[in-house]
């Protein structure tokens, strides 16, 4: 349930870490399980932009129907704790635009945290779904567009909100 005022933190217990927070324009992402941890900005430049990804990979990947994603830029990207404690997997066989995406898991817990690009260097694609402050789900961090609504799942009606494109945007 979102709270309607969005102005303080809403930073639920959710997954073993108690230790999140939001700040400013700083705000924590953390795995499962709390071994990782990283902190990132929530405006921009920093913040490059928002999506909601239906593609097919993104379902297998998250173990879901959908990805929400949010682009950061690397050097406003800052590890807390467990940088060390990820592992990648990369493939380039299903993505359309042939890049390479790898993807990074912490070992411990399986949360998937960030993905890159080949095509997209010195950006992250991190994940909505591991911002602490649930606040920013809906705000700052709330989709700005929603790509491969093709592929979309029929008994999802998609993003409220969210600019539609069929295909590809990224
Ligand atoms: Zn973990
Ligand atoms: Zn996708």
């Amino acid at each position: 349930m979102a709270a309607q005022s969005n102005s303080k933190p809403y930073i639920p217990l959710s997954g073993s870490a108690s230790d999140g927070y939001s700040e400013g324009d700083r705000a924590t992402a953390t795995c499962f399980c709390g071994a990782v941890q990283l902190e990132f900005p929530t405006t921009k430049p920093g913040l490059v932009d928002t999506f909601i990804c239906n593609c097919f990979d993104c379902r297998k990947i998250t173990a879901s129907m959908f990805a929400s994603n949010f682009i950061v830029d690397d050097e406003y990207i800052k590890y807390i704790r467990g940088k060390e404690n990820l592992t990648e997997f990369a493939q380039a066989k299903t993505i359309a635009s042939n890049n390479t995406m790898t993807n990074q898991f912490c070992k411990t817990c399986g949360t998937l945290m960030n993905r890159v690009s080949s095509g997209y260097p010195g950006k992250s694609i991190l994940r909505i779904g591991t911002v602490d402050d649930f606040n920013l789900h809906e705000t700052a961090l709330k989709p700005r567009v929603e790509q491969y609504a093709g592929n979309r799942v029929e008994w999802f009606a998609g993003g409220r909100g969210v600019e539609q494109h069929e295909g590809p945007v990224f």
